[in-house]
């Protein structure tokens, strides 16, 4: 395993793993002086022609969602991490960029751990980040729990420069097949268009067997209707397979991204084939696969 140290910073690159893929990511390993882990993704942004990162704002989470690897880890969480250990990390990486083009594009806190439940950390690390030039934007996903986004909407909040946040159902037992903490969509999403009057924001949902039927294509269409013009676009991602998860890849991912497609007037419908099928570049994945984290022999029951 590579070690890299880097005296000064409170944290140190353990491993570093080149993607096999032809896409330029490069993922990463970070330890805490008290020896906790976190990972970063330093993703090749074709269209830009620049880097950016992939960043962890927690050691672990305590959301346990049904798709992540970090969930299935021998060490889910462990805890939060500081603002200093997260510039210190963001620094170091964009050192190894600015040589070759000059600052990253973006930071988004889209690794492993929620932004929202670290959220005093992650604006200080993110004010430090643009400050110091590290990155020209920085970016949130979250599955934007309503307390957070009502503190977001307060005056003088600050706002990250794009959000996007986790929908993964139409209704609340839906939802939280895949999030377990997730409030019922119709409560947030009037809430999360708010901020996308303020911020460009847009909708993830996560494409399994479970919340892909064809009766799903008209509960979801009728959800999302009344909010035409309010998002940047509803992102379809296909279901990176993780060990241990019990959620299955979606069989009529096609037929669902075509009605929706159809369906949705004013909306934007956009499908992402997630990288991380090649690269095992899913939240949690890296951290899992370095770290030997097994996953728990028991498949969790849906
Ligand atoms: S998807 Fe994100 S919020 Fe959910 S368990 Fe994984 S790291 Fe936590």
């Amino acid at each position: 395993m590579e070690v890299m140290h880097a005296p000064g910073n409170s944290v140190s690159i353990i491993s570093t793993v080149p993607s096999k893929a032809p896409d330029r990511s490069v993922k990463y390993v970070f330890r805490t002086s008290d020896r906790a882990t976190f990972e970063a993704v330093q993703l090749w942004e074709g269209e830009h022609q620049a880097y950016s990162v992939c960043m962890s704002a927690q050691a672990g989470c305590r959301y346990g969602c049904t798709h992540c690897a970090t969930t299935f880890a021998r060490t889910p969480f462990v805890r939060n991490l500081q603002a200093e250990e997260i510039t210190s990390a963001v620094g170091q990486l964009e050192e190894h960029v600015r040589a070759q083009q000059g600052p990253l594009v973006w930071v988004d806190f889209a690794g492993v751990g929620d932004a929202a439940a670290n959220w005093t950390h992650v604006t200080t690390a993110a004010k430090a980040i643009l400050g110091r030039e590290l990155a020209r934007h920085v970016k949130v996903t979250s599955i934007a729990p309503q307390a957070w986004v009502r503190n977001l909407l307060k005056p003088k909040s600050w706002l990250p420069d794009r959000l996007m946040f986790s929908l993964h159902g139409a209704n609340a037992a839906q939802r939280r097949v895949v999030i377990p903490r997730a409030d019922d969509p119709s409560t947030v999403l009037p809430l999360w268009a708010t901020v996308a009057e303020m911020r460009p924001v847009v909708v993830n949902y996560v494409l399994c067997e479970h919340n892909t039927r064809p009766e799903d294509e008209t509960a979801l269409t009728r959800l999302l209707a009344p909010y035409a013009g309010c998002f940047s676009i509803l992102r379809l991602s296909s279901f990176n397979p993780v060990l241990g998860s019990p959620l299955r890849p979606s069989t009529r991912e096609a037929e669902f991204i075509a009605a929706l497609t159809r369906d949705l007037d004013g909306w934007t419908v956009s499908h992402h084939l997630s990288a991380g099928r090649e690269t095992a570049a899913a939240c949690g994945q890296l951290r899992a696969e370095i770290l030997d984290l097994a996953p728990p022999a028991k498949r969790p029951e849906l």
